[in-house]
């Protein structure tokens, strides 16, 4: 299939559709990027490159991270996991608060803000060096050496982190964590600094495409049922209060990030990055959705 055409015809389409998305302002860094970037990049597992566009730019990831972190704490704890994270929907937003209080300190899944906090926790709690082993973890896995963290981005959080403060201290309460509120806090603002472009993007999770194998390295770097469960959760609960809304309009596991990008995974076949900034009032890509809608019916290439 070329995709390369496909994605220059159905970003002309998406260029007579409004944007009316805002760029995120409540990380005073992230507003400061162009609101116009768009980039697309898909890797085929059998390593086809196509691109679109601003691909080869670097964006913040943001939440796209709190995957690979659930990757390598799923490695370390098995399932043992599953008793201090749930893996239900949580159909709040990504910081939301109000649910912790009734669920008692667990949050309902990995991929909201409370369940990467615990996720960090417990990264701390298995890691000599966290912050170091990860980064070498995120590396190996994509096969790229310069992948990194932003210290101008954690900056910005840091300053700014009044509610994920808030959801660390209730958690605390709760003893669902487990090491020192500041260690956790900057190991999570770290996991969400995380810069790629989509092509790095789009390499780095096609190990999801690929049932739990590194394309590159070849490395097994998750079993075939954990590497299935992770994209169940991403197919649950990759976007917040609109994931149902994604699965019904691009019927893929997917992750997005407040930074404006998207990945996401057709099992044996790829795995698709999209970054747009301009986010919806949920918090997720407008035109990054409204592409992969658009594509995945031109391919016909929807899970279902
Ligand atoms: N760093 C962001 C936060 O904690 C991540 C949110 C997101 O990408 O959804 O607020």
């Amino acid at each position: 299939m070329d995709y390369d055409i496909i994605f220059s015809k159905l970003h002309k389409k998406l260029e007579s559709i409004a944007d009316n998305g805002k760029v995120a302002n409540y990380i005073p860094e992230l507003n400061k990027v162009d609101p116009n970037k768009f980039g697309v990049h898909l890797t085929t597992v059998d390593n086809q490159n196509f691109s679109f566009g601003n691909a080869n730019e670097k964006f913040s990831i943001q939440s796209i991270a709190k995957v690979l972190a659930l990757t390598l704490a799923y490695k370390l704890e098995d399932e043992k996991l599953w008793k201090r994270v749930g893996v239900e929907p949580s159909g709040t937003a990504f910081n939301s608060l109000f649910q912790l209080e009734t669920d008692l300190g667990i949050p309902r899944n990995p991929l909201i803000n409370a369940g990467a906090l615990v996720v960090s926790d417990i990264l701390i709690s298995h890691l000599k060096n966290p912050k170091k082993e990860f980064l070498e973890f995120v590396r190996n896995i994509s096969g790229i050496s310069t992948i990194n963290y932003c210290p101008r981005i954690v900056a910005s959080e840091k300053a700014t982190g009044y509610r994920n403060t808030a959801l660390v201290n209730l958690m605390k309460s709760y003893g669902n964590i487990k090491n020192d509120i500041e260690e956790v806090m900057d190991f999570y603002f770290n996991l969400c600094s995380i810069e790629m472009t989509c092509q790095e993007l789009s390499k780095t999770f096609l190990f999801l495409a690929d049932y739990g194998i590194s394309p590159f390295s070849k490395e097994k770097i998750l079993s075939k049922s954990k590497s299935k469960r992770i994209n169940a959760i991403m197919q649950l609960c990759g976007f917040y209060d609109e994931a149902g809304e994604f699965s019904f309009k691009v019927g893929l596991p997917g992750k997005s990030g407040v930074g404006g990008g998207i990945v996401a995974i057709y099992p044996n076949k790829y795995c698709i990055a999209v970054w747009s900034p301009k986010l919806n009032k949920r918090g997720n890509s407008n035109m990054g959705i409204k592409f992969l809608e658009l594509f995945t019916t031109e391919t016909q290439t929807s899970i279902f």
